[in-house]
This record gives structure tokens, C-alpha cells and sequence, in this order.
């Protein structure tokens, strides 16, 4: 068997260094003769891998002394509902952006909490845009600001942090965390499921500023309060210890990699070459705004949509894998995140040629 370029949006390629350390600890981790898998969530041994992935975490993204850093069950959804329970703080409302899929989930769940102020759509652009920050509406008595940093699906990413002034900022950062920098102290909080670019399923990593927190409703599940999480470590009860495990390897790559500055250079090397090689050709086109085209998710379309089929199956013979789009817009999608290398960029441009040549 070989190893072939996967393309899928989620649970997603890992970096190959990460998973061969993985394979070479996977019986005998650290000369203790168990696995990370049969290893008590309390003893020494887990204690301190779970102490130094927040430790590189921190290093890597410049996290603040202030905020919590959670590692959490359940990937990404659950914060949709966490966020509007523990931010609201006794307030009624909150205002979202709206510029996807994901963003619209966050929306209807947060409409079971409060009042949701969709402060700007994209629905005019068929959520291919972001609308400007200037035509934006929203409320200043607001709990927070929401918004989704990299809709997946379409590939619509923002390009600069939105500004809220006093009202703390909130981001689904799911597929674009550790992706480039951020400026984490201008955020109240950040979430991401761990399948896209950290992990493996199962685990949700939130960064939340502490002051924020402690405000959860008496009638809500303990469970659901982030306090309690930090308070106990994320601790609370046994958490997904392998795939914190697993970040913890994937933050010690990206450190060695060279931190942030060097993945933002890589992606846009890979975005643009791909970019490119889509605006060049008169087959594959790609509908979303320049200026707000992801760097992680690049999707695009057919001119000739009977082609899809086989498009599919000769990108496949080509070892160029889960290229499929979403089941909702259809098309094709290649998520390129971090542990995605050049070369595998470089081998779908020439397949797109190549396919393009044969049509
Ligand atoms: C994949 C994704 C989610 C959903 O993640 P789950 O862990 O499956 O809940 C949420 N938001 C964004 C931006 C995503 O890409």
C-alpha cells in the first residue's frame, strides 16, 4: 500500500511525521510499557503530555496569561450551543455574521439561547462574499460578536479580524486555526473541532479569556460550563486523551516547522499555485470573491459537470483523493491544511492540467 494525497475536508490528512512518531509510541509510550491509549487520564505520564500540548499551544499562537486554554469532547458543534450559554452573562443578545454553512448552524442554535442580531449576511452574495465591515449592523448591547473564520464548505475565509471594540469577539476557527497568525488578545474567545488542522475526531479546543467565564446559568448541565473545565484541567471527566495526545504531537511539529509565520507562508504558496492554476484554465472555475478566497478550503467547479465522474475516478488512479465537494454545493473542494505539503499541491495542478488536456 502507498500513501496517496487526501484532499477531504474532515477528519483530515495529519502531518506524516506526527503519525510515524504515533506508530513508533503506539505500544510503549515513553519507556513506560503502555500506550497513550491505556493510560490513566490522571497519572503522571498523561499529566505531562497534556500540560506540555498547552504549553506549545500557547507558544505557538502567543495565547495571553489571561485566557483558558480547553480541550475539550465532542469537536466543534457543541460550542455552538456553550458559547451562547456561557457569554450571554445575563444578557439578551447577540450579534452573528452569516457567511455559511457553519455560521448558519451557529445561528440556529444560538437561537434556542437568545436573540440573534444577524449583524451582516452573505446570503445576497449566495454566501460566495463577506459583505464589508462598513455595511455591518451591529448591536452595541450585544454579548458578543460571532463569526466563522473559514466557512469550509465554500471556501470563504475572512482575511482580517473583524473589529468589535468592547464587545468580545468570538470564532469558529475549526478549519483555519494554526493555519497563519492571529492576534489572540483581541478575541474572548476561539474554538475549533480538532479533525480539520490538530487532531484526530473528537476533540474540541476552546481558548476562552477568563474573565468571560463563571457565568453559566444555574438550570444548564454542569457539564456545559467552560469555569468547570478550567477549574479541573479539562478534567471534568475522562477527556479524549489520544487526540489530545495527538495535538500535543502536531503543535511540537508545527514549532519545528517554524511556528505560524512559516505555515501562513507555506499555505499562501499553495493557495496561489492552486488559485492560479484554476483562474488560468477555461474548465474548472471557482465563484468566491478574491478577496476573501480560502487559503485551507479551494473549491471549484466543472464547466462540463458530466465530467465530475470521471474526473473523480482518474484524480483517484492519480493518488489525489477525496476531491469531492460538499453533498450541499456539490462540485469539488480540496482542503489543503497544514499537514498538506507542496508537493501534493503541485501533483492536483498537473493533474487539473492534464484532465483539462484530455476533455
Ligand atoms: C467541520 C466544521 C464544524 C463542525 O465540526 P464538528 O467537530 O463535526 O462538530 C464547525 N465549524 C467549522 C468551520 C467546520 O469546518
Amino acid at each position: 500500500m502507498s500513501r496517496v494525497y487526501n484532499f477531504g475536508a474532515g477528519p483530515a490528512m495529519l502531518p506524516e511525521p506526527v503519525m510515524r512518531r504515533a506508530r513508533e509510541e503506539f505500544l510503549d509510550w515513553g519507556g513506560t510499557g503502555v500506550s497513550v491509549l491505556e493510560m490513566g487520564h490522571r497519572t503522571a505520564e498523561f499529566r505531562s503530555i497534556a500540560e506540555k500540548a498547552e504549553a506549545d499551544l500557547r507558544a505557538l499562537m502567543g495565547i495571553p496569561e489571561s485566557c483558558k486554554v480547553l480541550f475539550l469532547h465532542g469537536g466543534a458543534s457543541p460550542q455552538f450551543a456553550m458559547v451562547p450559554m456561557n457569554l450571554l452573562r445575563g444578557r439578551e443578545k447577540a450579534d452573528y455574521l452569516h457567511t455559511g454553512y457553519w455560521s448558519g448552524k451557529a445561528i440556529a442554535e444560538a437561537r434556542r439561547f437568545c436573540c440573534v442580531n444577524v449583524a451582516a449576511s452573505g446570503e445576497e452574495y449566495g454566501f460566495l462574499s463577506i459583505p464589508i465591515p462598513e455595511r455591518w449592523q451591529t448591536d452595541p448591547e450585544a454579548a458578543y460578536l460571532y463569526y466563522t473564520a473559514n466557512e469550509t464548505i465554500t471556501g470563504v475565509e475572512f482575511q482580517q479580524v473583524p473589529e468589535s471594540g468592547e464587545v468580545p469577539l468570538v470564532a469558529d476557527m475549526t478549519s483555519n486555526i494554526l493555519s497563519r497568525p492571529v492576534p489572540v488578545e483581541r478575541f474572548g474567545l476561539i474554538f475549533a473541532g480538532a479533525q480539520k488542522n490538530i487532531s484526530t475526531a473528537g476533540l474540541g479546543v476552546v481558548i476562552v479569556r477568563e474573565d468571560l467565564i463563571g457565568h453559566l446559568a444555574d438550570h444548564y448541565p454542569s457539564l456545559c460550563d467552560y469555569a468547570l473545565h478550567a477549574e479541573k484541567d479539562s478534567m471534568v471527566n475522562t477527556p479524549p486523551t489520544y487526540a489530545w495526545y495527538l495535538a500535543g504531537l502536531t503543535f511540537e511539529w508545527l514549532l519545528e516547522q517554524g511556528g505560524l509565520g512559516e505555515m501562513e507562508r507555506r499555505n499562501a504558496e499553495k493557495a496561489e499555485l492552486l488559485y492560479k492554476a484554476i483562474d488560468d484554465s477555461d474548465l474548472y472555475l471557482n465563484d468566491v470573491d478574491p478577496a476573501c478566497r480560502s487559503c485551507m478550503n479551494v473549491s471549484f467547479r466543472l464547466a462540463d459537470e458530466s465530467l465530475n465522474e470521471r474526473f473523480l475516478e482518474q484524480a483517484r488512479e492519480a493518488g489525489l483523493v477525496g476531491l469531492k465537494g460538499h453533498r450541499s454545493l456539490g462540485g469539488m473542494r480540496a482542503s489543503i491544511y497544514n499537514a498538506m505539503p507542496l508537493s501534493g499541491v503541485r501533483a492536483l495542478v498537473a493533474f487539473l492540467r492534464e484532465f483539462e488536456r484530455g476533455a
